[in-house]
Protein backbone atom coordinates (compact mmCIF):
# COMPACT_ATOMS: atom_id res chain seq x y z
CA UNK A 1 0.00 0.00 0.00
CA UNK A 2 1.57 3.65 -1.08
CA UNK A 3 2.84 5.26 2.25
CA UNK A 4 -0.58 7.66 3.35
CA UNK A 5 0.38 11.43 3.72
CA UNK A 6 0.36 12.32 7.29
CA UNK A 7 -2.81 13.84 8.95
CA UNK A 8 -3.25 14.68 12.62
CA UNK A 9 -6.38 16.35 14.26
CA UNK A 10 -6.64 18.24 17.43
CA UNK A 11 -10.44 17.04 18.14
CA UNK A 12 -11.15 19.22 21.41
CA UNK A 13 -15.09 18.89 22.59
CA UNK A 14 -16.30 23.41 23.51
CA UNK A 15 -17.47 22.17 26.83
CA UNK A 16 -15.13 25.17 28.61
CA UNK A 17 -11.50 26.74 28.63
CA UNK A 18 -8.89 24.73 27.20
CA UNK A 19 -6.75 22.99 29.67
CA UNK A 20 -3.02 23.55 29.55
CA UNK A 21 -2.73 19.55 28.49
CA UNK A 22 -5.05 19.80 25.39
CA UNK A 23 -2.55 22.74 24.45
CA UNK A 24 0.30 20.04 24.92
CA UNK A 25 -1.45 17.74 23.18
CA UNK A 26 -2.36 20.16 20.07
CA UNK A 27 1.56 21.20 19.96
CA UNK A 28 2.81 17.19 19.45
CA UNK A 29 -0.07 16.95 16.86
CA UNK A 30 1.54 20.55 14.85
CA UNK A 31 5.18 19.29 15.48
CA UNK A 32 4.25 15.86 14.10
CA UNK A 33 2.64 17.10 11.54
CA UNK A 34 5.09 19.76 10.22
CA UNK A 35 8.20 17.09 10.34
CA UNK A 36 6.80 14.81 8.45
CA UNK A 37 5.15 17.46 6.24
CA UNK A 38 1.71 16.29 6.79
CA UNK A 39 -1.94 18.42 7.44
CA UNK A 40 -3.37 19.28 11.03
CA UNK A 41 -6.72 19.33 11.26
CA UNK A 42 -8.93 21.27 13.86
CA UNK A 43 -12.29 19.22 14.34
CA UNK A 44 -14.93 20.06 16.78
CA UNK A 45 -16.35 16.97 18.81
CA UNK A 46 -19.68 18.74 19.99
CA UNK A 47 -22.18 15.86 19.61
CA UNK A 48 -22.45 15.92 23.38
CA UNK A 49 -25.10 18.49 23.28
CA UNK A 50 -25.62 18.88 27.23
CA UNK A 51 -22.16 20.14 27.61
CA UNK A 52 -21.92 22.74 24.81
CA UNK A 53 -20.50 26.03 26.56
CA UNK A 54 -20.85 29.02 24.56
CA UNK A 55 -17.92 30.71 23.42
CA UNK A 56 -15.17 28.14 24.20
CA UNK A 57 -14.94 27.20 20.19
CA UNK A 58 -13.85 30.77 19.52
CA UNK A 59 -11.79 30.54 22.92
CA UNK A 60 -9.79 27.59 21.65
CA UNK A 61 -8.69 29.47 18.27
CA UNK A 62 -7.75 32.27 20.13
CA UNK A 63 -5.43 30.30 21.89
CA UNK A 64 -4.08 28.69 18.89
CA UNK A 65 -3.87 32.16 17.15
CA UNK A 66 -1.34 33.56 20.46
CA UNK A 67 0.27 30.78 20.64
CA UNK A 68 1.21 30.86 16.79
CA UNK A 69 0.39 27.28 16.00
CA UNK A 70 -1.79 27.26 12.58
CA UNK A 71 -3.76 24.75 11.33
CA UNK A 72 -3.64 23.70 7.80
CA UNK A 73 -7.94 22.67 7.63
CA UNK A 74 -10.63 22.67 10.14
CA UNK A 75 -13.61 24.60 11.58
CA UNK A 76 -12.64 28.27 10.39
CA UNK A 77 -10.09 27.29 8.48
CA UNK A 78 -11.94 24.77 5.47
CA UNK A 79 -10.68 21.97 3.63
CA UNK A 80 -11.86 19.18 1.55
CA UNK A 81 -13.03 17.11 4.31
CA UNK A 82 -15.35 19.15 6.17
CA UNK A 83 -17.78 20.12 7.56
CA UNK A 84 -15.36 19.90 10.28
CA UNK A 85 -18.23 20.26 13.40
CA UNK A 86 -19.46 17.30 14.04
CA UNK A 87 -22.60 18.92 14.98
CA UNK A 88 -23.32 19.30 11.43
CA UNK A 89 -22.31 16.09 10.15
CA UNK A 90 -25.72 14.14 11.35
CA UNK A 91 -26.47 12.43 7.97
CA UNK A 92 -22.95 11.00 7.94
CA UNK A 93 -22.82 9.60 11.07
CA UNK A 94 -26.87 7.85 10.47
CA UNK A 95 -25.22 6.41 7.82
CA UNK A 96 -22.01 4.35 9.15
CA UNK A 97 -24.93 3.65 12.58
CA UNK A 98 -27.11 1.59 9.91
CA UNK A 99 -24.24 0.19 8.45
CA UNK A 100 -23.59 -1.41 11.58
CA UNK A 101 -26.87 -2.26 12.27
CA UNK A 102 -27.28 -4.11 9.04
CA UNK A 103 -24.05 -6.22 9.48
CA UNK A 104 -25.16 -6.94 13.12
CA UNK A 105 -22.39 -5.67 14.38
CA UNK A 106 -24.89 -3.02 16.54
CA UNK A 107 -28.33 -3.68 17.75
CA UNK A 108 -30.76 -1.59 19.27
CA UNK A 109 -31.54 -1.24 23.13
CA UNK A 110 -34.66 0.13 24.26
CA UNK A 111 -33.85 -0.56 27.93
CA UNK A 112 -34.90 3.05 30.12
CA UNK A 113 -32.73 4.91 32.55
CA UNK A 114 -35.10 3.46 35.12
CA UNK A 115 -34.45 -0.14 34.36
CA UNK A 116 -30.49 0.67 33.42
CA UNK A 117 -30.82 2.23 36.96
CA UNK A 118 -33.00 -1.27 38.50
CA UNK A 119 -30.31 -3.89 36.69
CA UNK A 120 -27.45 -1.63 38.32
CA UNK A 121 -28.73 -2.06 42.08
CA UNK A 122 -29.39 -5.62 41.71
CA UNK A 123 -26.57 -6.95 40.11
CA UNK A 124 -23.45 -6.05 41.60
CA UNK A 125 -20.59 -5.02 39.05
CA UNK A 126 -23.58 -4.48 36.53
CA UNK A 127 -22.07 -4.17 32.72
CA UNK A 128 -24.36 -4.14 29.68
CA UNK A 129 -22.48 -6.69 27.78
CA UNK A 130 -22.54 -10.84 26.02
CA UNK A 131 -22.94 -11.61 29.17
CA UNK A 132 -26.11 -10.16 30.29
CA UNK A 133 -27.55 -8.44 27.24
CA UNK A 134 -30.27 -11.56 26.85
CA UNK A 135 -31.83 -10.14 30.03
CA UNK A 136 -32.05 -6.49 28.83
CA UNK A 137 -34.62 -5.41 26.22
CA UNK A 138 -32.91 -4.81 22.79
CA UNK A 139 -33.23 -6.07 19.29
CA UNK A 140 -31.10 -9.31 20.68
CA UNK A 141 -33.57 -10.65 23.19
CA UNK A 142 -36.75 -9.37 22.06
CA UNK A 143 -38.86 -11.08 18.85
CA UNK A 144 -38.81 -9.28 15.92
CA UNK A 145 -42.34 -8.19 15.85
CA UNK A 146 -41.96 -6.48 19.58
CA UNK A 147 -39.33 -4.56 18.19
CA UNK A 148 -41.09 -3.55 15.17
CA UNK A 149 -44.03 -2.49 17.63
CA UNK A 150 -41.74 -0.18 19.56
CA UNK A 151 -40.04 1.46 16.28
CA UNK A 152 -43.63 2.49 15.26
CA UNK A 153 -44.23 3.85 19.15
CA UNK A 154 -41.72 5.94 18.31
CA UNK A 155 -40.22 4.35 21.60
CA UNK A 156 -36.65 6.03 22.15
CA UNK A 157 -33.38 3.52 21.84
CA UNK A 158 -30.15 3.47 21.53
CA UNK A 159 -27.73 1.99 19.37
CA UNK A 160 -25.06 -0.22 21.07
CA UNK A 161 -21.81 -1.87 19.76
CA UNK A 162 -22.08 -5.95 19.63
CA UNK A 163 -18.83 -6.87 21.26
CA UNK A 164 -17.80 -10.50 21.11
CA UNK A 165 -16.20 -11.57 24.34
CA UNK A 166 -12.73 -13.07 24.93
CA UNK A 167 -10.70 -11.95 22.47
CA UNK A 168 -7.52 -9.82 22.90
CA UNK A 169 -7.55 -6.68 21.72
CA UNK A 170 -4.19 -5.17 20.59
CA UNK A 171 -3.40 -1.43 20.44
CA UNK A 172 -0.12 -0.41 18.37
CA UNK A 173 0.66 3.06 20.56
CA UNK A 174 3.60 4.61 19.14
CA UNK A 175 4.53 5.52 22.92
CA UNK A 176 3.23 2.03 25.17
CA UNK A 177 4.35 -0.50 22.13
CA UNK A 178 1.55 -2.99 21.94
CA UNK A 179 -1.04 -2.69 24.49
CA UNK A 180 -3.13 -5.46 24.99
CA UNK A 181 -6.65 -5.71 26.49
CA UNK A 182 -9.27 -8.91 26.54
CA UNK A 183 -12.50 -7.58 24.78
CA UNK A 184 -14.42 -9.15 27.64
CA UNK A 185 -13.81 -6.12 30.27
CA UNK A 186 -15.77 -4.29 27.42
CA UNK A 187 -19.02 -3.14 27.80
CA UNK A 188 -21.10 -3.05 25.09
CA UNK A 189 -20.65 1.30 24.45
CA UNK A 190 -23.45 3.14 23.21
CA UNK A 191 -22.71 4.54 19.96
CA UNK A 192 -26.08 6.52 18.94
CA UNK A 193 -29.04 7.65 20.83
CA UNK A 194 -32.15 8.15 18.79
CA UNK A 195 -33.23 10.81 21.17
CA UNK A 196 -30.98 14.10 19.72
CA UNK A 197 -30.12 11.97 16.27
CA UNK A 198 -26.75 12.06 17.53
CA UNK A 199 -23.97 9.78 18.05
CA UNK A 200 -21.87 9.27 20.64
CA UNK A 201 -17.85 10.21 20.88
CA UNK A 202 -16.43 7.01 20.11
CA UNK A 203 -18.65 6.54 16.80
CA UNK A 204 -18.34 10.07 15.32
CA UNK A 205 -14.74 10.36 16.46
CA UNK A 206 -13.87 6.99 14.61
CA UNK A 207 -16.06 7.86 11.50
CA UNK A 208 -14.20 11.12 11.33
CA UNK A 209 -10.88 9.90 11.56
CA UNK A 210 -11.53 7.38 8.42
CA UNK A 211 -13.48 9.96 6.46
CA UNK A 212 -10.66 12.66 7.44
CA UNK A 213 -8.03 10.19 6.68
CA UNK A 214 -6.06 10.58 9.59
CA UNK A 215 -2.97 8.88 10.09
CA UNK A 216 -1.78 8.88 13.81
CA UNK A 217 -4.03 9.65 16.81
CA UNK A 218 -1.96 11.30 19.28
CA UNK A 219 -4.19 12.13 22.55
CA UNK A 220 -4.11 12.17 25.88
CA UNK A 221 -3.60 9.09 28.43
CA UNK A 222 -7.06 9.72 29.54
CA UNK A 223 -7.96 8.50 25.89
CA UNK A 224 -6.06 5.25 26.13
CA UNK A 225 -9.34 3.02 27.75
CA UNK A 226 -10.99 3.85 24.69
CA UNK A 227 -8.49 2.66 22.34
CA UNK A 228 -9.12 -1.02 22.25
CA UNK A 229 -13.28 -0.14 21.56
CA UNK A 230 -11.56 2.20 18.67
CA UNK A 231 -9.92 -0.70 17.61
CA UNK A 232 -12.93 -2.62 17.32
CA UNK A 233 -14.78 -0.23 15.47
CA UNK A 234 -12.39 0.27 12.95
CA UNK A 235 -12.62 -3.70 11.90
CA UNK A 236 -16.41 -3.61 12.45
CA UNK A 237 -16.19 -1.08 9.35
CA UNK A 238 -13.34 -3.11 7.66
CA UNK A 239 -11.24 -0.31 7.45
CA UNK A 240 -7.72 -1.80 9.78
CA UNK A 241 -5.88 -0.83 6.38
CA UNK A 242 -6.61 2.33 7.31
CA UNK A 243 -6.49 2.23 11.24
CA UNK A 244 -4.12 5.02 12.68
CA UNK A 245 -1.49 4.80 14.33
CA UNK A 246 -2.12 5.73 18.17
CA UNK A 247 -0.05 7.68 20.36
CA UNK A 248 -1.23 8.64 23.91
CA UNK A 249 0.35 11.41 25.82
CA UNK A 250 1.83 11.00 29.30
CA UNK A 251 -0.72 12.61 32.10
CA UNK A 252 0.42 15.65 33.22
CA UNK A 253 0.99 15.27 37.21
CA UNK A 254 0.71 18.08 40.06
CA UNK A 255 3.37 20.43 40.82
CA UNK A 256 4.43 17.86 43.51
CA UNK A 257 4.33 14.66 41.09
CA UNK A 258 1.49 13.33 43.11
CA UNK A 259 -1.71 13.35 41.09
CA UNK A 260 -3.24 14.81 38.11
CA UNK A 261 -3.06 18.29 37.78
CA UNK A 262 -6.10 20.49 38.07
CA UNK A 263 -6.97 24.03 38.59
CA UNK A 264 -7.02 24.07 41.81
CA UNK A 265 -3.72 23.45 42.01
CA UNK A 266 -3.23 26.46 39.86
CA UNK A 267 -5.22 28.47 41.91
CA UNK A 268 -3.98 27.32 45.39
CA UNK A 269 0.08 28.14 43.86
CA UNK A 270 -0.50 31.00 41.55
CA UNK A 271 -0.23 30.06 37.94
CA UNK A 272 -3.04 29.20 35.24
CA UNK A 273 -3.70 26.35 34.11
CA UNK A 274 -5.28 27.76 30.64
CA UNK A 275 -3.94 29.73 27.87
CA UNK A 276 -5.64 32.73 27.88
CA UNK A 277 -7.74 34.15 30.88
CA UNK A 278 -11.26 32.17 30.76
CA UNK A 279 -14.97 33.94 32.09
CA UNK A 280 -17.32 31.24 32.50
CA UNK A 281 -20.50 32.13 31.02
CA UNK A 282 -22.31 29.89 33.58
CA UNK A 283 -20.35 30.84 36.89
CA UNK A 284 -19.45 34.32 36.11
CA UNK A 285 -15.84 32.77 37.50
CA UNK A 286 -12.61 34.20 36.13
CA UNK A 287 -9.67 31.74 35.66
CA UNK A 288 -6.31 33.00 35.02
CA UNK A 289 -4.20 32.78 31.44
CA UNK A 290 -1.16 32.54 30.36
CA UNK A 291 -1.28 35.68 27.88
CA UNK A 292 -2.97 38.05 30.69
CA UNK A 293 -0.44 36.66 32.98
CA UNK A 294 2.38 38.14 31.07
CA UNK A 295 3.88 35.07 29.63
CA UNK A 296 5.42 35.08 26.10
CA UNK A 297 3.95 32.08 23.72
CA UNK A 298 7.32 31.47 22.52
CA UNK A 299 8.01 30.61 26.45
CA UNK A 300 4.84 28.72 26.85
CA UNK A 301 5.32 26.37 23.77
CA UNK A 302 8.99 25.54 24.93
CA UNK A 303 8.00 24.82 28.37
CA UNK A 304 5.01 22.68 27.18
CA UNK A 305 7.34 20.60 25.02
CA UNK A 306 9.37 19.43 27.26
CA UNK A 307 6.62 18.25 29.50
CA UNK A 308 6.78 14.76 28.06
CA UNK A 309 9.55 14.49 26.07
CA UNK A 310 13.24 15.53 25.91
CA UNK A 311 15.65 15.61 23.48
CA UNK A 312 18.21 13.41 24.92
CA UNK A 313 20.36 16.31 25.49
CA UNK A 314 20.91 19.06 27.80
CA UNK A 315 19.56 21.60 25.64
CA UNK A 316 16.23 23.58 27.37
CA UNK A 317 15.74 26.41 24.45
CA UNK A 318 14.46 25.57 22.13
CA UNK A 319 12.62 27.53 19.01
CA UNK A 320 9.17 26.10 17.63
CA UNK A 321 11.54 25.23 14.43
CA UNK A 322 13.99 23.57 16.71
CA UNK A 323 11.49 21.49 18.22
CA UNK A 324 9.50 20.73 14.73
CA UNK A 325 13.90 19.39 13.91
CA UNK A 326 14.44 17.34 17.42
CA UNK A 327 10.76 15.93 18.63
CA UNK A 328 10.23 12.18 18.38
CA UNK A 329 6.72 10.90 19.19
CA UNK A 330 8.34 7.81 20.09
CA UNK A 331 10.43 9.10 22.72
CA UNK A 332 7.86 10.30 24.81
CA UNK A 333 7.55 8.96 28.54
CA UNK A 334 5.06 7.07 29.68
CA UNK A 335 5.05 7.98 33.15
CA UNK A 336 2.98 11.31 34.23
CA UNK A 337 4.89 14.55 33.51
CA UNK A 338 5.31 16.56 36.64
CA UNK A 339 3.96 19.99 35.79
CA UNK A 340 7.13 22.21 37.11
CA UNK A 341 5.40 25.91 36.94
CA UNK A 342 8.37 27.26 38.33
CA UNK A 343 10.04 26.06 35.18
CA UNK A 344 7.68 27.96 33.16
CA UNK A 345 8.56 31.13 34.99
CA UNK A 346 12.29 30.40 34.55
CA UNK A 347 11.79 30.12 30.75
CA UNK A 348 9.58 33.39 30.74
CA UNK A 349 12.42 34.82 32.15
CA UNK A 350 14.87 33.73 29.57
CA UNK A 351 12.51 34.15 26.54
CA UNK A 352 12.40 37.76 27.66
CA UNK A 353 16.29 38.05 27.14
CA UNK A 354 16.09 36.55 24.01
CA UNK A 355 13.28 38.54 23.05
CA UNK A 356 13.49 41.62 20.91
CA UNK A 357 12.96 45.10 22.75
CA UNK A 358 11.05 46.38 20.16
CA UNK A 359 8.22 43.27 20.64
CA UNK A 360 8.38 43.71 24.32
CA UNK A 361 7.89 47.29 23.83
CA UNK A 362 4.35 47.77 24.02
CA UNK A 363 3.67 45.23 26.40
CA UNK A 364 5.49 47.58 28.57
CA UNK A 365 4.03 50.54 27.19
CA UNK A 366 0.44 49.17 28.53
CA UNK A 367 1.62 48.77 32.01
CA UNK A 368 3.14 52.83 31.68
CA UNK A 369 -0.36 54.00 30.67
CA UNK A 370 -1.99 52.23 33.14
CA UNK A 371 0.30 54.34 35.18
CA UNK A 372 -0.50 57.74 33.88
CA UNK A 373 2.40 57.69 31.86
CA UNK A 374 2.68 58.25 27.89
CA UNK A 375 6.15 58.00 26.72
CA UNK A 376 6.91 57.87 22.80
CA UNK A 377 7.57 54.31 21.25
CA UNK A 378 11.37 54.78 21.34
CA UNK A 379 11.66 55.99 25.03
CA UNK A 380 9.77 53.10 26.11
CA UNK A 381 11.58 50.28 24.46
CA UNK A 382 15.20 51.93 25.10
CA UNK A 383 14.11 51.52 28.60
CA UNK A 384 12.99 47.63 28.03
CA UNK A 385 16.57 47.59 26.71
CA UNK A 386 18.21 48.79 30.05
CA UNK A 387 16.43 46.86 32.29
CA UNK A 388 15.31 43.85 31.09
CA UNK A 389 18.95 42.18 32.42
CA UNK A 390 17.35 42.43 35.79
CA UNK A 391 16.26 38.46 35.64
CA UNK A 392 12.88 39.80 35.79
CA UNK A 393 10.27 37.11 35.18
CA UNK A 394 7.46 39.53 33.52
CA UNK A 395 7.73 42.85 31.44
CA UNK A 396 5.46 44.06 34.27
CA UNK A 397 8.09 43.49 36.76
CA UNK A 398 9.85 46.49 35.00
CA UNK A 399 7.98 49.45 36.55
CA UNK A 400 8.98 49.32 40.52
CA UNK A 401 12.05 48.38 39.15
CA UNK A 402 12.60 51.58 36.57
CA UNK A 403 9.41 54.44 37.65
CA UNK A 404 12.66 57.09 37.66
CA UNK A 405 13.24 57.14 34.36
CA UNK A 406 9.56 58.51 33.36
CA UNK A 407 8.82 60.12 36.92
CA UNK A 408 11.85 62.79 38.69
CA UNK A 409 11.85 61.92 42.66
CA UNK A 410 9.72 63.79 44.57
CA UNK A 411 11.41 63.97 47.14
CA UNK A 412 14.95 63.44 48.35
CA UNK A 413 15.69 61.48 52.33
CA UNK A 414 17.97 60.35 54.33
CA UNK A 415 15.22 57.84 55.17
CA UNK A 416 16.74 55.80 52.20
CA UNK A 417 19.64 53.46 53.28
CA UNK A 418 21.65 54.25 50.10
CA UNK A 419 20.94 58.10 50.58
CA UNK A 420 22.37 57.93 53.54
CA UNK A 421 25.63 55.94 53.05
CA UNK A 422 26.36 58.14 49.99
CA UNK A 423 25.32 61.83 50.22
CA UNK A 424 28.66 61.99 51.82
CA UNK A 425 29.51 65.75 53.22
CA UNK A 426 31.24 66.57 49.77
CA UNK A 427 28.37 65.30 47.54
CA UNK A 428 26.77 68.52 47.62
CA UNK A 429 29.54 70.39 46.07
CA UNK A 430 30.54 67.38 43.99
CA UNK A 431 27.09 67.69 42.45
CA UNK A 432 27.45 71.13 41.77
CA UNK A 433 30.88 70.81 39.85
CA UNK A 434 29.08 67.98 38.08
CA UNK A 435 26.33 69.94 36.81
CA UNK A 436 28.00 73.11 35.44
CA UNK A 437 30.62 70.61 33.77
CA UNK A 438 27.30 68.78 31.85
CA UNK A 439 25.64 72.26 31.14
CA UNK A 440 28.85 72.79 28.98
CA UNK A 441 27.97 69.90 26.76
CA UNK A 442 26.49 70.22 23.41
CA UNK A 443 26.81 66.05 22.38
CA UNK A 444 25.45 65.02 25.65
CA UNK A 445 25.43 61.11 24.18
CA UNK A 446 26.89 58.70 26.94
CA UNK A 447 30.60 58.80 25.13
CA UNK A 448 30.44 62.46 24.75
CA UNK A 449 29.47 62.60 28.64
CA UNK A 450 31.76 59.65 29.73
CA UNK A 451 34.71 61.77 28.15
CA UNK A 452 34.73 64.79 30.44
CA UNK A 453 33.35 63.18 33.24
CA UNK A 454 35.61 60.12 34.03
CA UNK A 455 38.76 62.69 33.47
CA UNK A 456 37.45 65.28 36.05
CA UNK A 457 36.91 62.26 38.56
CA UNK A 458 40.10 61.15 37.76
CA UNK A 459 41.99 64.36 37.69
CA UNK A 460 40.05 65.54 41.21
CA UNK A 461 40.51 61.96 42.62
CA UNK A 462 36.22 62.08 42.80
CA UNK A 463 33.80 59.39 43.05
CA UNK A 464 30.84 61.13 41.68
CA UNK A 465 28.67 57.98 40.44
CA UNK A 466 26.72 57.05 43.62
CA UNK A 467 26.03 60.48 44.44
CA UNK A 468 24.69 61.10 40.84
CA UNK A 469 22.61 57.81 41.19
CA UNK A 470 20.63 59.82 44.22
CA UNK A 471 20.08 62.66 42.46
CA UNK A 472 18.92 60.59 39.32
CA UNK A 473 16.71 58.14 40.97
CA UNK A 474 16.67 58.73 44.64
CA UNK A 475 17.62 55.64 45.71
CA UNK A 476 20.13 52.63 44.95
CA UNK A 477 18.94 51.30 41.72
CA UNK A 478 18.73 51.57 38.03
CA UNK A 479 20.77 50.85 35.04
CA UNK A 480 24.72 52.98 34.26
CA UNK A 481 24.61 56.82 34.90
CA UNK A 482 25.45 57.78 31.78
CA UNK A 483 23.07 55.75 30.05
CA UNK A 484 20.48 56.87 32.85
CA UNK A 485 21.72 60.59 32.12
CA UNK A 486 21.46 60.17 28.62
CA UNK A 487 18.28 59.14 27.97
CA UNK A 488 17.19 61.89 30.48
CA UNK A 489 18.60 64.33 28.64
CA UNK A 490 20.81 67.26 29.86
CA UNK A 491 17.95 69.61 30.74
CA UNK A 492 15.96 66.50 33.04
CA UNK A 493 19.71 65.45 34.27
CA UNK A 494 20.38 68.70 35.22
CA UNK A 495 17.51 69.85 36.87
CA UNK A 496 17.62 66.56 39.15
CA UNK A 497 21.03 67.29 40.16
CA UNK A 498 20.17 70.88 41.09
CA UNK A 499 16.91 69.92 43.24
CA UNK A 500 18.69 66.78 45.19
CA UNK A 501 21.60 69.54 45.83
CA UNK A 502 18.97 71.73 47.48
CA UNK A 503 17.09 69.22 49.15
CA UNK A 504 20.21 67.76 50.79
CA UNK A 505 22.83 70.35 50.80
N1 LIG B 1 -13.12 15.15 21.85
C1 LIG B 1 -12.04 14.49 22.54
C2 LIG B 1 -11.43 15.51 23.50
O1 LIG B 1 -12.15 16.35 23.96
C3 LIG B 1 -11.04 13.98 21.53
C4 LIG B 1 -10.24 12.83 21.98
C5 LIG B 1 -9.44 12.27 20.82
O2 LIG B 1 -8.49 12.95 20.44
O3 LIG B 1 -9.78 11.22 20.31
O4 LIG B 1 -10.28 15.51 23.82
Amino acid sequence: MAQRKVRVRFAPSPTGALHIGGVRTALYNYLFARQHGGEFIFRIEDTDSGRFVPGAEEYILESFRWLGIPFDEGVSFGGTHGPYRQSERRDIYKKYVRELLDAGKAYLAFDTPEELEARRSEVPNFQYDASTRGMMRNSLSLPAEEVERLLSEGRQYVVRFRIEPGEDVHVSDMIRGDVVINSSILDDKVLYKSADELPTYHLANIVDDHLMEVTHVIRGEEWLPSAPLHVLLYRAFGWTDTMPQFAHLPLLLKPDGKGKLSKRDGDRLGFPVFPLEWHDPKTGEVSSGYRESGYLPEAVINFLALLGWNPGTEQEIMSLDELVRLFDITKCSKAGARFDYVKGLWFNREYIQKTDNALLAPDFDRILRENGIEAPMERVEAVVGMMKMKKINFIKELWPLCDFFFIAPQDYSFEDKFVRKNWTATAAADMTELAALLEGLDDFSMEAQKEVVDRWAEEGGKKPWNPWRVALVGTGKGPDMYELSAFLGKEETLRRIRKAVEILK
